[in-house]
């Protein structure tokens, strides 16, 4: 299923937070990069349907969105930043609430349930009262949920926030291999979450999107641009305040620092291995430090 955003605006009052967002998407994991405030879950909002743009659209295989609503939300699997939940629910009652709300039911329905819920690590818990779950365990009922109807289409917004390193490798996992002959679109402003498994990245910033392009084209776009240079504790106290640093690892009694810069910083600064954590920050990088 291919899912195109042309041209996509959103005001709230004179708040411009989105401003011609325009990007493809078709088969395979998304990663849509951005700090807080960018614009993620704006976007994210429109393209799941429950908020509309200020002008542009959202095209599914060519046809405008709204022209295909019914058949759009029956393939769409969506994450929330936040979910409600009612305070007497369990998680099997939430995971069954939502498949109704689907328009899902019978056996399959329930054994579909039992599926996901070993799947996210929830079987154990599916009696009990999800108001008293952990922010990790709200956060898989969540993915469980987008899961129920075996969406050709995944939004995901923040989908690792409250995740444990060991949940988030497996949530990682699970959508790498949910995502085959799928579009999962996953919203962060953790880059690692997109390194391991986005097929492609966009960069969001102040509601304006860059291209969207492999994770290699911007690891390659900073060769040249990153650097290791040793100095003292107390040099660089000074130092940080207007460069970007991405990295300090103490050796011996110097600290080994990890330079973003266009320019070698200094004479004796050694070439590093670019990441895609390198080319978040110097996308990203507050004003006033240089690159
Ligand atoms: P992100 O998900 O990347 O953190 P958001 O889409 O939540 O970004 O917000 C983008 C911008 O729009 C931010 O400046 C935010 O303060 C603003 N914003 C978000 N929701 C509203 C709203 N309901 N009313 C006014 N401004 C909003």
């Amino acid at each position: 299923m291919k899912l195109t955003i042309e041209n996509i605006s959103k005001k709230y009052g004179k708040k411009q937070a989105l401003n011609g967002v325009s990007f493809e998407m078709e088969n395979g994991v998304y990663g849509l990069l951005g700090p807080n405030g960018a614009g993620k879950s704006t976007l994210i909002r429109i393209l799941a349907g429950v908020m509309e743009a200020s002008s542009g659209e959202v095209l599914i295989n060519g046809k405008n969105r709204k022209a295909c609503d019914l058949e759009y939300r029956s393939k769409l699997g969506y994450l929330p930043q936040s979910l409600g939940f009612y305070p007497e629910f369990s998680g099997l009652d939430y995971l069954r609430f939502v498949a109704a709300l689907k328009g899902l039911k019978g056996e399959g329905t329930e054994r579909k349930i039992r599926s996901l819920a070993e799947q996210v690590g929830l079987t154990q818990d599916l009696h009990r009262k999800c108001i008293n779950y952990s922010g990790g365990m709200k956060q898989r009922l969540g993915i469980a949920q987008a899961l129920l109807n075996d969406p050709e289409i995944l939004i995901l917004d923040e989908p690792t926030a409250g995740l444990d390193p060991h949940e988030r490798i497996k949530f990682r996992n699970l959508i790498s291999v949910f995502s085959r002959d799928r579009t999962v679109l996953l919203s962060t402003h953790i880059v690692s979450d997109v390194d391991s498994i986005a097929k492609q990245t966009v960069m969001i910033k102040d509601g304006r999107v860059g291209k969207m392009e492999k994770n290699e084209y911007f690891i390659n776009s900073m060769e040249g641009k990153v650097w290791l240079l040793k100095m003292t504790v107390d040099e660089l106290v000074v130092y940080q305040d207007n460069h970007i640093i991405s990295n300090v690892i103490p050796v011996g009694d110097r600290m080994e620092v990890r330079v973003v810069s266009d320019k070698k910083p200094a004479p004796d600064a050694a070439a590093a291995t670019p990441t895609l954590e390198d080319a978040y920050l110097y996308e990203f990088h507050s004003n006033g430090r240089t690159a």
